[in-house]
């Protein structure tokens, strides 16, 4: 299906689902630039791949909690993919489900070779919880290029928005500028991660 509309950022003439994999031997063929996105669930990730795509429903938002977790590419213009890993951290999973969660996921961004980036989204309105920073950390010294994304933004006014910016940068110990305020449903900061995504994946936006 085509879409030429108000797309900022990136002109998407399709976004199309493409496989869903449990383990690593049911990716797809590495054959194009991947981005992953990530983050706690409920954090707003469905949504803002779908804001990011200009669908309203590519990916399904708000998943059951505890269901078997998969790993589910799309493609976006035959270029590029995106890939949606799992969300983490669903109060009542048993530790087992949490093992599980992390060995998918270090499986795909420690060894994708056609990973270009992660997307790692956070809740503005949120504190960093203990996990994100420390998964922030891993991220760097695994140097795994990512873009860190605040969302639900629209729920905060501007100047709460740059108050818990400069919050966060702090919690993680990184530079405000590493730190794009977004909102899935508004559409804020689309143009932004889009521009990192090109970026990173070497595509040019034409
Ligand atoms: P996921 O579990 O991370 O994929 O989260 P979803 O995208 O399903 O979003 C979880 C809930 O947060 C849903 O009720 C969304 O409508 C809401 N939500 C997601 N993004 C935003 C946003 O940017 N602003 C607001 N106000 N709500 C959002």
């Amino acid at each position: 299906m085509e879409s030429h509309n108000e797309n900022k950022g990136y002109i998407i003439k399709s976004a199309e689902f493409l496989t869903s994999a449990g383990s690593r031997k049911e990716y797809p063929e590495a054959v194009m630039p991947e981005i992953a996105f990530a983050g706690r669930s409920n954090v707003g990730k469905s949504t803002l791949i779908n804001c990011l795509v200009n669908r309203k429903k590519l990916v399904k938002t708000s998943n059951t909690p505890g269901r078997t977790q998969r790993i589910n590419f799309f493609e976006v213009n035959n270029v590029l993919r995106f890939v949606d890993l799992p969300g983490y951290g669903y109060a009542k999973v048993s530790k087992k489900m949490r093992a599980e969660w992390e060995k998918m996921i270090e499986d795909y961004l420690l060894k994708r070779s056609n990973l270009c980036c992660l997307v790692w989204i956070m809740d503005i309105r949120r504190d960093v919880a203990e996990f994100e920073h420390n998964f922030a950390l891993w991220l760097t010294q695994n140097n795994i290029n990512h873009i860190n994304v605040l969302t639900k933004a629209d729920k905060f006014s501007k100047s709460k928005q740059i108050a818990q910016k400069k919050k966060i940068a702090l919690k993680l110990n990184i530079d405000e500028d590493l730190l794009i305020t977004a909102s899935g449903i508004k559409g804020t900061g689309k143009e932004e991660v889009w521009e990192k995504i090109l970026n990173f994946a070497g595509v040019l936006n034409d």
